[in-house]
């Protein structure tokens, strides 16, 4: 027989990523099978081996034993077949998470287990909400209980005469049907009627949703603003701080949804900085570059040290170009004699990455705004190198050889266009902003969604003018335009729209 494997019964935290704890990351990365609940957050799996056995077994809220003893075999079988098996559950896997049940199947079997604490949502999500559920002045103690239970039944295990005289905050979990019951029952058991409440949907996460009101009222109240599972209730004088406090649902871009069409591996940086102003991100790459290793990059690179000038005017020919010198055995040395003129901030920085300084950098951000730059410069005669993406635009190479200088235009990368899944295009759709940085990723994403039709609902954020032009080509009237033609410029377009 094999050797017995391990289970890791994991809390995931209550929805943002950024809660999970080193361990269950640590853990997930390495697992050989990760057994997860309904509850987690989006991202969770993302780091999980490629290889790795990742299978649903969560429950619906109305989760049934057959189905929890299914769960256990599964457990058991993949451990007993020597796999390291994380068991991913929402929250702590002991508060409300049956991990105590599953722990103890495993005790009884002999398989070795741990248990990875996580951050539970009776404390995350009131905390987003800006509700400390104890606190100096209101609260000396704080109550975990279920809610699942409907407390006018008889066989109910709650205490709800002890609940009301609990000197401290209840926090309900999984109660939204039974609120109104929960309310009166509290109420009819001597808790004041007027005490503070709130109730907490989808904590944690961007679609979060607060609703504050008092005992008496609250499930009126969370009846008309809709508020579905999975949510929880605090009952507390804690509440009042909400309004001191809130914190989560006040960043600039709470709850939008706006759509990065970016290629993915430019994107992220973008997408963290959105997410970091509470907006919802549709990551919609319809769009993504290939870098090129074909003769003329071959020859471009083997004969750079003749070119008096080079100019880029992308990140990503940047890192194309870095790549094929590499591949001749050359490094940024190469580069010594020429001048070397960018289009903008972010090809800047690309280029100072290889330890170049740029000696022409535009105020405009076009190839256009190149062409100004250099206007000062006699370029008659003058050997230029432009590593630009397949197809480019013929602006900067006419405009140069028109002043007298000797062009020559190597594709170092394409651009690609990507499928996007019909979830994405709905997504996209469904965006309040949707941002362009390039006229390749407006083409793009109209071939990926199929044409304009798709955007009428969104407000339209492009980076620039060039990036304009694209959408009109496209029969799209940007919204609003960056003043300054890159990402932190397509920020503020957005800000000041939102
Ligand atoms: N083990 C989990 C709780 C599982 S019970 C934990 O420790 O958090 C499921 C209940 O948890 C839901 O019905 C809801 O009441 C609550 N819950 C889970 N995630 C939540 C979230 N992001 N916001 C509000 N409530 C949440």
């Amino acid at each position: 027989m094999e050797d017995t494997g391990k289970v890791f019964l994991v809390g995931a935290g209550p929805g943002d990523p950024g809660l999970m704890t080193a361990r269950a990351l640590e853990l997930i990365a390495t697992a050989d099978a990760v057994l997860y609940d309904r509850l987690i957050p989006g991202a969770a799996l993302d780091g999980a081996r490629a290889d790795a056995i990742l299978e649903y077994a969560g429950k619906g809220p109305s989760g049934d034993s057959v189905k929890q003893g299914g769960i256990e075999a599964r457990m058991v079988e993949l451990a007993e077949s020597g796999k390291s098996v994380v068991r991913l559950k929402g929250g702590d896997p002991f508060v409300f998470g049956r991990g105590g049940e599953e722990a103890a199947t495993l005790a009884e079997r002999g398989i070795p287990f741990e248990i990875v604490p996580g951050v539970t949502a009776g404390v995350a999500a009131a905390a987003y909400a800006g509700i400390p559920v104890t606190h100096r002045d209101h609260a000396a103690a704080v109550a975990f209980i279920t809610g699942h239970e409907d407390p006018t039944k008889p066989e109910t295990a709650i205490d709800w005469p002890a609940l009301a005289l609990f000197p401290g905050t209840l926090v309900f979990y999984m109660g939204v049907k039974n609120l109104p019951r929960i309310s009166e029952q509290l109420i009819e058991a001597g808790r004041r009627a007027d005490e503070p409440a709130a109730v907490i949907h989808q904590g944690t996460t961007t679609d979060q949703q607060t609703v504050v009101g008092r005992l008496v009222d609250i499930p009126e109240l969370a009846v008309e603003a809709d508020i579905q599972p999975p949510a929880l209730t605090v009952i507390g004088d804690v509440v009042s701080e909400r309004e001191r406090i809130a914190w989560f649902e006040q960043r600039p871009l709470f709850g939008r949804q706006i759509a990065v069409t970016r290629a993915r591996a430019q994107a992220s940086k973008f997408a963290a900085q959105l997410r970091e102003l509470g907006a919802n991100v549709v990551q919609a790459p319809a769009i993504s570059s290939r870098h090129r290793s074909d003769e003329a990059v071959a020859a471009a690179v083997e004969e750079v040290e003749t070119f008096e000038f080079i100019a880029f005017t992308s990140a990503n020919g940047v890192e194309a170009f870095f790549e094929a010198l590499e591949r001749a055995g050359k490094d940024a040395r190469a580069l010594f004699g020429a001048t070397v003129a960018v289009v903008g901030g972010a090809t800047k920085d690309a280029l100072a990455a290889h330890g170049i300084v740029a000696d022409h950098v535009p105020q405009r951000q076009t190839a256009e705004g190149l062409l100004d730059a250099l206007a000062g410069v006699d370029v008659t005669g003058k050997r230029f190198l432009l590593p630009l993406a397949s197809d480019p635009r013929p602006v900067l190479a006419d405009g140069l050889r028109d002043r007298g200088a000797e062009v020559h235009q190597v594709a170092v990368y394409d651009t690609v266009v990507e499928g996007l899944s019909p979830e994405q295009v709905a997504a996209v759709a469904d965006s309040e902003f949707v941002t362009f940085a390039s006229g390749s990723a407006v083409h793009s994403l109209m071939q990926a969604i199929g044409g304009p039709e798709a955007l009428r609902g969104c407000a339209l954020v492009s980076i620039g003018p060039t990036t304009s032009d694209a959408l009109r080509a496209h029969g799209l009237e940007p919204t609003a335009e960056a003043a300054q033609s890159d990402i932190d410029g397509l920020l503020t377009a957005l800000l000041k729209l939102a």
